[in-house]
């Protein structure tokens, strides 16, 4: 899957690209872009700047089968292109990018990305998220079940649950606190209002491209041709409804009520130089049943990247103090490869569609260091957590801004990044 595209040598002539930390000409991802005052159109990130696709289709610089999709308002017809189109259209965007006799006709192509607003690069049809963070899904069951925190399903069954596309925003979008039913410990009888225990939760994010016809399961050897790209999720919770509400039939208001995404979409192709084998299993785990296990899976199913979680307080930002690194770790930590997940989801015949999003669940290190949640890191809310400038969290407070990053690393190759994806909690509405 390594061409040219992926040189470390590659230079872009849109020079803010070369040494970018998240936008090097090796990544071109796509988004939904609109220069201020101006209509949504599909855009590739470089440097700090955005290609617009639509005028490089409308002056014939693209290959002729992809025109169409670049014309487009969403990418949810560019997600669905074979991965061959898919490929052959990265190609193009690199020649273009890289080859200096195309520096005088696009640059009135490129928009500085500050100045553009991003929106959701697709329209999500439906959202899944998973709970595949094998390290969080053991710390989470130790604070109910010190004994026992997998469940007996755990190990075989990719567990997820289907979540609401319609609360899906894209990262600058700010998340307002929800209210809802919680029963303090205490309390004979539950309570309504704000939530006490608003907490993120990192995960990454899986875009659908092609889909599968209902009825009709996805091979685990196909189900990379499925996967159009990835993002950076947060999936905010509130952990007291939750505590509340989840017996017997699972998350429901205490997720549903917004989930912030990185608004570019980093490609299967970009991510190639970064695949690496899938971490074995303990000794003495079950192997995975046989519509879940590929030999080609196991040895390059997972990917080698470094995820980091952020805060400011509106306190820390008054004082002009710089953010906290609250976690880093990497996406490794997951039980099950993205592939597995989403043969799994089609493996009863359920139709996954084109801009359908996955969330893996969120990742956790095995450590401390690298736990995706506060509830993980303040213990259920039990240890507090000091931030610079004397203030403490257990758990979110009106004001704090959380930003999830990534970046993907390997020897000899050049470093790509997902870009933010990042929110800042309002005050409850009155
Ligand atoms: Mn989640």
């Amino acid at each position: 899957m390594l061409d040219e595209t992926h040189d470390a040598g590659r230079k872009s002539w849109v020079e803010s690209a070369n040494g970018h930390a998240d936008f090097p000409v090796q990544n071109l991802p796509y988004g939904v872009f609109a220069p201020e005052g101006e209509a949504p159109r599909i855009g590739v990130a470089i440097g700090d700047q955005i290609l617009d696709l639509a005028i490089c289709a409308e002056r014939g610089l693209l290959p002729p089968h992809v025109v169409d999709v670049c014309l487009d308002d969403t990418l949810n017809r560019l997600l669905a292109l074979p991965v061959k189109a898919r490929g052959e259209l990265r190609k193009t965007i690199s020649d273009l990018l890289t080859r200096t006799s195309f520096r005088g006709s696009l640059s009135d192509a490129l928009y500085p990305a500050a100045d553009c607003v991003l929106h959701l690069p697709a329209r999500i049809g439906d959202y899944t998220d998973f709970y595949v963070g094998i390290h969080h899904a053991n710390n989470i069951g130790r604070q109910f079940r010190p004994d026992n925190p997998l469940l007996p399903n755990y190990k075989y069954v990719p567990i997820g649950y289907h979540g609401r596309a319609s609360s899906v925003r894209p990262s600058g979008e700010p998340l307002v606190r929800p209210k809802g039913q919680r029963k303090p410990p205490e309390a004979e009888v539950p309570v309504v209002g704000p939530t006490a225990r608003l907490d993120y939760e990192l995960e990454l994010g899986v875009w659908i491209g092609a889909g599968n016809a209902l009825g009709e399961p996805i091979p685990i050897a196909e189900a990379a041709d499925h996967i159009a790209g990835f993002c950076l999720l947060n999936d905010w919770s509130a952990r007291d409804f939750q505590a509340w509400e989840y017996q017997p039939l699972g998350p429901f208001l205490a997720k549903n009520f917004q989930s912030t995404i990185s608004p570019w979409v980093i490609t299967p192709e970009a991510l190639a130089p970064f695949r690496m084998a899938q971490p074995a299993r303990p000794e003495g785990d079950p192997a995975p049943l046989p519509y879940l296990a590929d030999a080609d899976d196991q040895a390059h199913g997972a990917l080698a990247l470094t995820l980091e979680v952020w805060l400011t307080t509106a306190k820390m930002r008054e004082q002009g103090l710089e953010s906290l690194r609250l976690s880093t770790g990497p996406a490794s930590s997951m039980y099950w490869t993205v592939q597995q997940i989403v043969t799994h989801h089609a493996s009863n015949g359920c139709n996954l569609q084109p801009g359908d999003l996955l969330g893996t669940g969120t990742i956790s290190a095995p450590t401390r260091e690298g736990f995706g949640s506060l509830m993980e890191l303040s213990e259920g809310g039990k240890r507090a957590i000091a931030l610079p400038g004397g203030e403490t969290r257990t758990f979110l407070e009106d004001g704090d801004e959380i930003t999830l990053k990534a970046s993907a690393s390997a020897p000899g190759r050049v470093t790509i990044g997902f870009g933010e994806c990042r929110a800042r909690v309002l005050p409850a509405r009155g």
